[in-house]
């Protein structure tokens, strides 16, 4: 069963050895095991729904909770302290359009909001409901999880739009073909959530962002029905699937999307290579993509991150061979690990022209080729390294991610400055309330998709969770808080200095609403409020999330 408080499958974890756990310590100290609100205790509290019962509606408590916050660290901090705060009053099912109009209905006559939700992977607080005085109902979208159709003349394939990344890729495999977008949240995470979320794909260099994916579809809105037609392209006005890409539930619900879909590929590796540090791995990257050779991944670790990366593998051997064996080549403490995709429809002569011509681009920047049992053990927990975060969670440490693009000029200043001001972010004592003072954060990150204009930029932070010795759980989840607020506020200021997106990959939600209008302008967020008002006068759709209201 899918943890309630934490990431995946109750079944699956992810050990922290201890070398790993030893490593910790010495950066940022030892996190304290403090305990967390037992499911019972948060169950016992929910308050009596307000919704009158309704066909596939639940009102379940164990259903409001598990579908009352996302993935964010506020999410977690709110479920595991069990001090959730607002739940949705019910849960509906819908499995057509029908169902989904009908529960539209029923929310524009009751005075009710509508919260759409796909996988509930959100990391910004996207289908978090608020407080208010308005009942609040969350449509779950899983039961809308059939391929309905594959033109294999088109390469166009129409989903359901609830259905999950695997199933996507089990339906579209036995047949030959692949989608080919691998969010790390694959596991849960949905083709409408991706939409609604302008997601991308670990290998998106290759298969393209959802944005070039989406080919057209279906949307229920409160005032009717919208068409997306799959035009391969056109000249007729503003794109409307531009206007349902990151919509993120405010304009209506994506029932059906029809995807691009390719011939699975014949050949596929992932290859490893250091560099010696991460300027001239980033100028690698850089000349890579600008030459248009096709890989399907570029992913350049900066030097902290390739050695965490490599402390958390457990894998001693790895270890040592990196010490002894790199550094004996001159790749030392700087050196940085990129990993890159090599990805083609047919295992032909082009494929390996572009794999070495690759190679000398690298080599011309001193990058050091060691072929592909790193990329394997990456290929291999790509989607269980999010598991890593309960067990870390557990030994008293909180751990999150933000991202942001940026041109390539603005590239390695706004990596350092974003790091800087997240490192040094709790030592200030006016960023916390005593316990914060001190405190060291482990930061560091990679460039995790490049484009030949700019990069994306991918920062990971952890920091002790804070303790309070009087409390019941000896948690201080108001502390733990602020903690996040300081670094992740901090390091949203300087994206923004620096001209960059609040957002590459996870969207706007709540946490980077307060953000938007300095990248869309005072006009743009005109645009959009006149678009939500258009689809949703009565503000029925996920009220705060994207526009702040
Ligand atoms: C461990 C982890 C790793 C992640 N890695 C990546 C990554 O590599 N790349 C990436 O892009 N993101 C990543 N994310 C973020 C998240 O997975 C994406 O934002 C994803 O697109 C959300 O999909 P979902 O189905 O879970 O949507 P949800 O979280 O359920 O919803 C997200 C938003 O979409 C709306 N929505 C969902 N379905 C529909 C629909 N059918 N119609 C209208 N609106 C809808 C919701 O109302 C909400 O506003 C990661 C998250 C986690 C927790």
């Amino acid at each position: 069963m899918r943890r309630w408080n934490g990431w995946g499958e109750d079944a699956i974890t992810y050990p922290l050895p201890e070398t790993a756990a030893q490593y910790l310590e010495t950066l940022v100290g030892a996190g304290l095991r403090l305990e967390d609100a037992s499911l019972e205790h948060v169950l016992a509290n929910i308050p009596v729904s307000r919704l009158s019962s309704y066909p596939r509606l639940s009102t379940d408590p164990e259903d409001r909770l598990r579908h009352a916050r996302g993935q964010s660290l506020p999410d977690w901090i709110a479920l595991r302290s069990g001090r959730v705060g607002v739940f949705p009053d019910g849960v509906a099912y819908p499995a057509c359009d029908e169902d989904v109009r009908s529960m539209l209905d029923y929310a524009r006559s009751t005075g009710t909001r509508l919260i759409p939700y796909g996988g509930g992977t959100s990391v910004v607080g996207h289908i978090n409901p608020l407080p208010g005085g308005a009942p609040v109902l969350t449509l779950d979208l899983s039961r809308l999880n059939h391929l309905l159709d594959l033109d294999e003349t088109s390469q166009l394939a129409t989903f359901e739009a609830g259905i999950t990344g695997p199933e996507i890729e089990k339906r579209l495999n036995a047949r030959g073909y692949t989608l080919g977008h691998f969010p790390q949240s694959f596991e849960y995470s949905t083709l409408g959530g991706w939409i609604a979320a302008r997601s991308s794909g670990q290998q998106s260099y290759y298969y393209g962002r959802i944005e070039s994916l989406f080919a057209g579809g279906h949307v229920e809105t409160p005032l009717g029905a919208l068409e997306l037609p799959p035009h391969p392209a056109s000249a007729a006005g503003p794109d409307l699937r531009q206007v349902i890409l990151g919509s993120e539930g405010r304009l209506g619900i994506i029932t059906r999307a029809i995807v691009r879909v390719r011939p699975l590929p014949e050949e596929e590796s992932f290859q490893a290579f250091f560099f010696h540090d991460w300027e001239s791995g980033a100028a690698a990257v850089r000349e890579i993509a600008q030459a248009g050779l096709k890989l399907s991944m570029l992913r350049l670790s900066n030097a902290l991150e390739t050695t965490t990366t490599l402390a958390l593998s457990g894998k001693e051997g790895l270890v040592e061979w990196a010490k002894r064996g790199l550094s004996f080549l001159r790749y030392d403490e700087e050196r940085c690990l990129l990993i890159a995709g090599f990805t083609a429809e047919k295992k032909d002569k082009a494929a390996r022209e572009q794999f070495a011509a690759t190679r000398e681009v690298i080599r011309a920047h001193g990058g050091l080729w060691t072929g592909t049992p790193i990329g394997k053990m990456w290929k291999k927990s790509r989607f269980l390294t999010p598991y890593l975060r309960n067990t870390l969670w557990e030994r008293g440490y909180a751990l999150d991610t933000l991202e942001t693009a940026v041109p390539w000029s603005s590239v390695l200043p706004t990596a350092e400055e974003t790091q800087k001001v997240i490192r040094e972010g709790l030592a200030d004592p006016s960023t916390g309330s005593g316990q914060g003072i001190g405190e060291r954060v482990l930061v560091f990150a990679h460039l995790s998709h490049v484009y030949k204009d700019g990069a994306g930029i991918y920062v990971t932070y952890l920091f002790r969770r804070a303790d309070d010795p009087s409390a019941s759980l000896r948690a201080s989840p108001d502390e733990t808080l602020r903690r996040w607020q300081a670094l992740k506020g901090a390091a949203s200021r300087v994206i923004v200095a620096h001209g960059g997106t609040i957002s590459h990959q996870h969207g706007v939600g709540l946490d980077h609403a307060p953000y938007l209008t300095a990248e869309k302008g005072e006009l743009g967020m005109q645009l959009l409020e006149a678009a939500r008002r258009t689809f949703d006068p009565q503000g029925v759709l996920n009220p705060g999330k994207l526009l702040e209201d």
